[in-house]
């Protein structure tokens, strides 16, 4: 997918105001601005099903990068699975669910995954796509795919909701991308800020008061 493909979402055309649609009450003084709406993200995610679809080479093997990847990975199984490719196949899926644990400023730099050895090693010859919320920095997502191809994958394919457009990235563009974001902390649609915000269906940017009521 190349970056004309994607939704460059700036303030001048997206710029919803919280009084646009309906939030929930108890986040009513959390949240700074709507930056996509559910219906939007809905919308993008039956494409980017149709695009994933149209370049896939047979049976997947989803793999859902848990907490805040979950109603994106869960949005786009549901939209895949009624799909075919373009000779009417329809795709056989499994799904698999990683916990990944980085650690940045640690030395190794290293990713801890929640899957055993003997569960990595069943994605050999497989294709598998990763289903993310959000690229910021990339370092999660290189090193995550750095330990999976160890494990020699037939193909190995990342879908991300969000890219965030920050000076800090290292470069790294997943395959298939929703929207490219401004560098703004943000939430809903399952991403969290320390847990909070999950019930949230649009993907907002948490105002300052949010910050703080919801900091540990
Ligand atoms: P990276 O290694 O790309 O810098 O970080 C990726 C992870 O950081 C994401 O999977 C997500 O958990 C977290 N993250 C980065 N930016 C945001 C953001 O704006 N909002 C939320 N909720 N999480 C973020």
């Amino acid at each position: 997918m190349n970056p004309s493909q994607w939704i460059d979402v700036t303030p001048e055309n997206f710029n919803y105001s919280l009084d646009h649609f309906v939030i929930p009450s108890h986040y009513s003084k959390d949240l700074e601005s709507i930056l996509i709406p559910h219906g939007v993200i809905m919308d993008r995610v039956e494409k980017l099903a149709k695009i994933i679809v149209a370049q896939s080479v047979g049976p997947m093997v989803c793999c859902c990068i848990l907490k805040g990847g979950h109603q994106f990975f869960a949005d786009l199984v549901n939209v895949i699975k009624k799909l075919t490719t373009k000779d009417g196949k329809s795709i056989p899926l499994s799904l698999e669910f990683i916990r990944v644990k980085s650690y940045h400023n640690d030395e190794s730099g290293e990713v801890k995954v929640s899957l055993t050895e003997e569960e990595c090693k069943e994605f050999e010859g497989k294709n598998i796509l990763i289903v993310e919320d959000i690229i910021d920095t990339g370092k999660t997502m290189v090193k995550l795919l750095e330990k999976l191809r160890q494990y020699k994958p037939h193909t190995l394919k990342v879908a991300a909701l969000l890219l965030k457009k920050t000076v800090n990235s290292n470069g790294y563009v997943p395959d298939f991308v929703g929207f490219a974001i401004p560098d703004a902390f943000v939430v809903g649609y399952a991403l969290d800020y320390n847990e909070y915000f999950r019930d949230l269906d649009h993907v907002c940017v948490i105002s300052e008061h949010g910050k703080h009521k919801y900091a540990i």
